[in-house]
């Protein structure tokens, strides 16, 4: 009967060790699958899509296509430039209220 204990106390123990083996792997895939999802899009790329827009203000932009200055600038909530610090950034869209031309 003690030798059957013993025996079920190996067994017992033999699988804590490759569940403790597990843990350390799948703590070990964690780690690493954590720090490929902070990897972000990176500044330089958010300073070159920024300097490509035009100031917001957008008051002396004309239509290419009737010559109007009467245009509106709108974020384009379709078009997600990049993300800052989680928050997106749209591009911006261009609409002209005489002929609603979009740029
Ligand atoms: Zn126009």
């Amino acid at each position: 009967m003690d030798d059957d204990l013993k025996e079920i106390l190996a067994r017992i123990e033999k699988k804590v060790d490759t569940l403790a083996e597990v843990v350390e792997t799948l703590k070990g895939k964690g780690a690493k699958a954590s720090s490929e999802a902070y990897v972000k899009p990176s500044e330089k790329k958010v300073d070159h899509e920024a300097a490509e827009v035009p100031d917001s203000g957008g008051s002396r932009t004309k239509c290419p296509k009737c010559g109007s200055l009467k245009v509106t600038a709108h974020k384009d909530m379709k078009r997600v430039l990049s993300y800052s610090g989680g928050i997106p950034i749209y591009a911006t869209k261009t609409v002209c209220n005489q002929c609603s031309n979009e740029w």
